[in-house]
């Protein structure tokens, strides 16, 4: 089949890879020149919003779909022509903005921490006043990485917190002191049928995934997370891949946010499962079931940012993905993926390389 993919990162150019592998031909619209998926198809470069390259592409593809969340739903509501879009447009509506997010968590039951609408630095001393402090204050549209969001921990920054990023409607969240951070993954094809990852735990730094393990080993857990990724995916209907990323606070398992697209918290399933996060991604959007989701050993990725230093690429474990992108400081350049036969293993190898690769950052001054 011929499939369209609005965004051309790194994402996209996974995406195109296993399309590729499977028989099929991707097409991609990216406003920047060079983008990574042109290594996996052809490239129409415009806004993601412009009308008449949205349906130049979708009139030579079967099938659409997107790697980037950003893109305005209107627009793609607009496409002529019937060419279906997978996942369903009312996933991406949800995911784009926090309180739809929250709510669409709140009317499936899903646990999430406490939180309060804020139009106003009066709506933060609400907050502060209703849930305690810290707070964690996001933006409600157009965060991504930790961008847009504000820890507050005395009500004497209200003022600065307003200033910093209180220009558009926010969120303010009890901010959780959470043991780890988890997510799960899964797949739904046009027939419903679900296949589910097992959980990955995940580690951020200043806002930015870091390291994933997988899996985890807490049978308990998995269970949970599945069962609302399953409520989820059922409920919108959808079609593709959907990554629901959770805190685990004791006993408790909160919904912080979905993305309802493949997500970098399960690239570890290329080397990792039967059947890569993309792969399943391709299988679902053009009408195959889901490929088997089972682990092919213990996993871990290690991102690297800012920089691919010389010892990520002649490190001694792993498989490097290098994305082809120009360095910057807190840009995602690529990641390395270790498959162990035991976690213990696993750990010891992603700590070597999350050393080398921190330490060749921080030399660089792309710390982040
Ligand atoms: P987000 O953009 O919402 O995914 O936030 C980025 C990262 O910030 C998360 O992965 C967490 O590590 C941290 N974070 C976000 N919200 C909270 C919260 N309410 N409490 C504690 N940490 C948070």
């Amino acid at each position: 089949m011929r499939i369209g993919i609005i965004g051309a990162g790194q994402l996209g150019q996974m995406l195109g890879f296993a399309a590729r592998g499977l028989g099929h031909e991707c097409f991609f619209l990216d406003p920047s020149g060079d983008p990574p998926a042109a290594k996996a198809g052809p490239v129409v470069q415009a806004p993601f919003d412009d009308p008449v390259a949205l349906s130049v592409l979708a009139e030579k593809v079967d099938v659409l779909t997107y790697e980037f969340e950003n893109v305005p739903v209107e627009a793609l509501r607009g496409i002529a022509g019937g060419t279906p879009i997978y996942p369903p447009l009312e996933a991406l509506r949800l995911a784009q903005d926090r309180l739809d997010e929250k709510q669409l968590f709140e009317r499936l039951d899903i646990p999430l921490p406490a939180y309060h609408v804020v139009d106003s630095a009066a709506d933060l001393h609400a907050a502060a006043d209703a849930i305690g402090l810290p707070l964690v204050v996001k933006t409600r549209r157009l965060g991504y990485d930790g961008k847009g969001q504000f820890v507050l921990r005395d009500k004497n920054q209200v003022a600065e917190a307003w200033q910093a990023i209180g220009t558009v409607p926010l969120i303010a969240e009890q901010w959780v002191p959470f043991d780890y951070e988890v997510s799960a993954i899964g797949v739904r094809g046009v027939d419903g049928q679900v296949a589910a990852y097992c959980l990955t735990h995940n580690e951020h730094a200043g806002g930015i995934l870091r390291v994933s393990h997988a899996p985890v080993d807490d049978d308990r857990l998995t269970a949970k997370a599945h069962a609302y990724l399953s409520r989820m995916l059922e409920h919108l209907d959808y079609v593709g891949v959907l990554a629901l990323e959770l805190f685990v606070a004791g006993d408790a398992l909160l919904a912080n946010e979905f993305a309802p697209r493949v997500h970098n918290s399960g690239h570890w399933t290329i080397e990792g499962a039967a059947t890569s996060q993309f792969a399943n991604h391709i299988r679902a959007v053009t009408g195959a079931a889901p490929g088997p989701v089972d682990t092919v050993g213990h996993a871990g990725m290690v991102n690297l940012i800012g920089t691919i230093p010389d010892s990520a690429r002649h490190a001694a474990v792993g498989t490097l993905h290098d994305y082809g992108k120009s360095p910057r400081p807190g840009r995602k350049l690529g990641h390395i993926t270790v498959v162990a036969a035991t976690g213990p293993e696993r750990d010891a190898q992603t700590a070597v390389l999350t050393e080398t690769v921190t330490q060749s950052s921080t030399l660089n001054g792309t710390s982040t």
